[in-house]
């Protein structure tokens, strides 16, 4: 483990792999149970555990989130979880409920306990307040300036962690009615509907059905959108400031995201600690950060307006398609492979693997684990490919989009940012 702990999302098996394999020290991820991430496949208690023990026998850790804010008819269930969970070396519970954290520190007090950034989190006396409680660490609200950070880091012995890179929320995170109040999914249930990003207009209260736009521009108005944090650029000053962690939002982002995303901060977090002087930001590391979908990106949270809203509208963007996974190689130059996205023969793809390795190639016809010829690799099939490059299990391959403006619909998720 490094000094600097980089820790990263994992919303399922795969992508645990993913984001160990990718570089990550640490990974979060939930239970079925009050995390806040409801429709992610999430773990449970027989997936946890083998998953610690994965994590463990790489010498990386991994958190549990248990960052809901209960109401009393769930503590009684909250409680049970706890006992069932209690045998598990988990290495920390992310909590938000001032209620959740003392069930936790009744049933299971050596449990190191994390501060979720659902708990808002602004001043050295609150991280203060939160040590008393029991509290080891915790993730800073997304407010705060980098001042604010050092001046907290100087006058608090908390252990620090935040957020640098991924979507973010118009509101304090999760702690929002909007979705509740407009779908009756809850935010704080992990189901939010992300109504922050829908292009609203004006209805008169005697003429329903005749909706006015709202517009900023031809494409309507996205007051509340607001744009993915990215502090890859201000990553000296942050690993400078004396914060512990450095986490990536994402349990619902695909496999390619958190695998593309990590291996990025794994580079610069490791070339800033062979040589904090002679550090730069390497321009293919931000360019790697466009090619995954992400909605603009910024470095600020406040002041909100132009720099941290994009009102022109909520699509994501993308310069490259996931295509496969590699399962398995040959020792004979074939890879087997997993379809994500549909690509062909005669392609041109790339592969990408830890430590930034990447390599295009011509795609050659393969054939399927029958031995079937194939020249058209479909989502979900395996296929062994001849690779004319160096390829590894648990790469990835992916091709540049070919209508160039690098938009694309879609391509993210459909839950509230920021929990964790
Ligand atoms: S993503 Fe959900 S919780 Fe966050 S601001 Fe939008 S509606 Fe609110």
């Amino acid at each position: 483990m490094s000094v600097i702990e980089l820790l990263a999302p994992a919303g399922d098996k795969d992508k645990l792999a993913a984001a160990l394999d990718y570089g990550a020290d640490a990974v979060y991820l939930g239970g079925q149970q009050f995390g806040l991430r409801a429709p992610a496949a999430n773990f449970s208690v027989a997936d946890l555990k083998q998953a610690l023990d994965c994590a463990h026998g790489r010498g990386k850790k991994i958190y549990l989130t248990l960052n809901a804010y209960l109401h009393e008819h769930e503590m009684a269930s909250l409680e049970n979880y706890l006992e069932e969970l209690k045998p598990l070396s988990t290495d920390g519970y992310i909590v938000s409920d001032a209620g959740v954290l003392s069930r936790v520190r009744a049933v299971d007090p050596q449990r190191e306990i994390h501060l979720s950034t659902q708990a808002n989190t602004l001043n050295a006396a609150a991280c203060e307040f939160w040590r008393r409680q029991g509290v080891q660490r915790v993730n800073l609200g997304r407010e705060l300036a980098l001042d604010d950070i050092r001046a907290i880091r100087a006058r608090s012995a908390m252990e620090l962690e935040v957020f640098v890179h991924g979507a973010m929320c118009v509101a304090y995170s999760g702690r929002c009615l909007l979705s509740t109040a407009l779908t009756g999914r809850s935010a704080n249930a992990g189901a939010c509907a992300q109504p922050c990003r829908w292009n609203y207009a004006l209805v008169e209260e005697t003429r329903p059905g005749q909706a006015f736009p709202i517009e900023e521009d031809s494409r309507g108005s996205y007051l509340m959108n607001s744009r993915d944090l990215c502090l890859l650029p201000l990553l000296p000053d942050l690993l400078a400031s004396g914060v512990q962690s450095l986490k990536i939002e994402g349990r619902m982002k695909t496999l390619y995201y958190v695998a593309a995303v990590t291996r990025v901060y794994r580079a610069a977090i490791d070339a800033w600690l062979a040589d904090p002087a002679g550090y730069v930001c390497d321009p293919l590391w931000r360019a790697e950060l466009d090619k995954v979908s992400h909605r603009p990106y910024t470095t600020d949270f406040l002041p909100a307006g132009d720099a941290t809203v994009h009102s022109a509208d909520s699509r994501y963007r993308r310069t490259h398609d996931f295509l496969a996974v590699v399962r398995a190689v040959d020792g004979a130059g074939r890879a087997l492979v997993e379809g994500r996205n549909r690509f062909h023969a005669g392609e041109t793809v790339e592969v990408i693997g830890p430590q930034m390795r990447q390599q295009e190639f011509v795609v050659a016809a393969g054939e399927d684990e029958q031995g079937e010829p194939c020249s058209c690799i479909q989502p979900n099939a395996r296929v062994w490919l001849s690779v004319p490059v160096t390829v590894q299990p648990g790469d990835l391959l992916r091709r540049e989009k070919d209508h160039g403006d690098g938009w694309a619909v879609g391509g993210g998720t459909n839950a509230a940012p920021a929990a964790g």
